[in-house]
């Protein structure tokens, strides 16, 4: 799944490319890609046409469109991809949403190969969708308050790498960025939260916040090719990960071997050295 980073990075390119130009035709290819909309894919497609795209916004890793007082929002799910570029281009295999606009430049298009990204457009939601307002703000917000997450962080009982992705308590954290901010933090990903001192929670999120930041600079990381910008093209912060990813192979920092541990059916990565496993935690 796209993390923070990545999405962000979308956003930039989206924001360049499609702000302040006005949808002439909007075309939903696949039933699938306006499912959340229940007045179905003619009337998403209607209400988008004539509309101005006035900014392109993001809160963790959902990602929409401000059309007027209102939002297209785009779920890009597994594999969805956001693509910008010449209309004469060749159709994509995966094609399931196609945007002209009245300027007659380039297009936006809508690609996925697992079709399940979609489309969602959310009246009066220019400013924050109602359907994510219950999401927290991610650490880029300038509002994050960094005491207060401390605070609410301190006040749970669970392992910290599953606090990093509770979208309710902090967004934009997925597995990866949870790895590498902890590495970053020197802390084990079971260390449970009740037991951090104020220091420590805030020194976790000035980790993330510094591996997000270092992240979109690099263009986010592209594991599987399917996470690129507006334009095709990847990220390379894969070459920056110390230990995602990285079983076997040395810590940065100390050279020791990083280990895999299956963490809720998937895996979390550290440095059993620089990250010594707590002797009571969550996991
Ligand atoms: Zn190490």
């Amino acid at each position: 799944m796209p993390e923070l980073p990545e999405v962000e990075t979308v956003r930039i390119g989206l924001r360049r490319q499609v702000a302040g130009r006005t949808f002439a035709t909007a075309q939903l290819l696949h039933p699938r890609v306006a499912r959340r909309h229940a007045a179905g894919p003619d009337d998403l497609a209607a209400a988008l046409r004539g509309g101005t795209v006035t900014d392109v916004r993001r809160r963790g890793k959902y990602l929409w469109l401000a059309v007027g007082e209102d939002a297209l929002m785009a779920h890009l799910g597994m594999s969805g991809q956001l693509l910008v570029g010449d209309q004469d281009r060749p159709y994509p295999a995966h094609l399931r949403a196609r945007f002209t606009f009245t300027d007659g430049g380039p297009d936006l298009r809508f690609v996925d190969q697992r079709t399940f990204g979609h489309l969602l457009y959310a009246p009066g939601g220019a400013v924050l969708p109602s359907v994510i307002a219950h999401i927290a703000p991610d650490p880029l917000e300038p509002d994050f308050d960094d005491e207060r997450f401390a605070a609410r962080l301190r006040a749970r009982r669970t392992g910290i790498k599953r606090a990093l992705l509770d979208q309710s308590l902090i967004s934009g954290v997925g597995n990866i960025y949870a790895d590498e901010a902890l590495w970053r933090a020197g802390m084990h990903w079971a260390r449970a939260t009740q037991t951090l001192r104020r220091a420590e929670a805030l020194a976790v999120v000035g980790a993330v916040r510094e591996v997000f930041t270092e992240a979109i600079t690099a263009g986010g990381t592209s594991f599987d090719r399917l996470y690129v910008h507006v334009n095709g093209q990847s990220g390379y912060f894969e070459r920056s990960l110390a230990v995602y990813g990285r079983a076997g192979r040395p810590c940065p920092r100390c050279g020791g071997a990083v280990v895999r541990e299956k963490f809720m059916n998937r895996s979390s990565y550290s440095c059993p050295r620089c990250q010594p496993r707590p002797r009571r935690g969550h996991w």
